[in-house]
């Protein structure tokens, strides 16, 4: 199993490796630095070097695929959290067996979080017609950083088929008015941080509060993960004296999805 420091997951599952930056909230990526690091200790995952650093380059890791079949306590996971699943560079029929695993085991709700939601709606349409419906064991989200790439990526978040659909808002690095898309029919659960590490730029509590009050507004479960600052846990994870822990309800995978994904790996 893979720990993780994340708040709001329990373990990670990263079927590929490294990435290339796309937008400022990609400016100080903690995967990068990670992979940096990881290549310096010799781990084999993070050998190949990318535009955007050293172990960085994008790596497919066939054998990771049928991890979360040997994971028996039922769990959140955070799929890539060292990469961006829906890279370019990640062939179709890589991303049908990492959705076929996810069908296999109804026991875990997956989180998938991408920067490139425009290839997410394309590719997991095709996938719904694959397995008959969307797998409701899986969440989908994107992130936002600021108020440009909230109208460049919500749309397609919101044109994609899922369960249940989510925004991070992490590095928040200005005001954003979420409210054209917080219906709770499509939208579903939100995510704020600032940004940690030696480089991190600054949040302001306005911006954090006014996404939060957005949300309650809209009855959108809310989840502020943290401050930022050198370090993740640095400025804690308090707003307004209290902790924001909201999160959707998990949805019970149909039958016929288990039995797609027992087809595809024998589970
Ligand atoms: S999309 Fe995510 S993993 Fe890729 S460079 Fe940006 S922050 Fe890092």
């Amino acid at each position: 199993m893979s720990q993780t420091g994340i708040e709001w997951t329990d373990s990670t599952w990263n079927p590929t490796t490294g990435c290339r930056k796309v937008s400022p909230g990609c400016d100080h990526c903690y995967a990068a630095t990670l992979a940096k690091r990881l290549k310096a200790m010799g781990s084999t995952r993070y050998q190949t070097d990318g535009p955007d650093g050293e172990g960085f380059g994008l790596a497919l890791h066939p054998d990771k695929i049928e991890e979360p079949l040997k994971w028996k306590r039922p769990r959140r996971v955070f799929v890539n959290s060292m990469s961006d699943l829906f890279h370019p560079g990640i062939p179709s029929s890589f991303l049908d067996r990492v959705f076929e695993v996810m069908a296999a085991c109804p026991q875990h709700q997956f989180q998938i979080l991408t920067k490139r939601p425009t290839r997410m709606a394309r590719e997991v349409s095709r996938l719904e017609d694959k397995f008959g419906g969307v797998l409701k064991n899986v969440w989908l989200g994107t992130s936002v950083e600021d108020q440009e790439w909230a109208g460049k990526r919500v749309p397609h978040l919101l044109n994609t088929p899922a369960a249940v659909r989510f925004l991070s808002c992490e590095p928040l690095l200005g005001e954003v008015d979420l409210s054209p898309w917080l219906d709770p029919d499509s939208l579903h659960w939100v995510i704020v941080g600032g940004e940690s590490g030696p480089q991190h730029r600054p949040v302001a509590i306005e911006w954090i509060r006014a996404i939060r009050d957005q949300c309650l507004d809209a009855g959108i479960p809310f989840f502020f993960k943290q401050w930022g600052g050198r370090t993740p846990k640095a400025n804690g994870r308090e707003l307004d004296s209290q902790l924001w822990d909201e999160m959707p309800i998990p949805l019970d995978p149909d039958p016929s999805q288990r039995r797609l994904g027992e087809r595809a790996w024998g589970a």
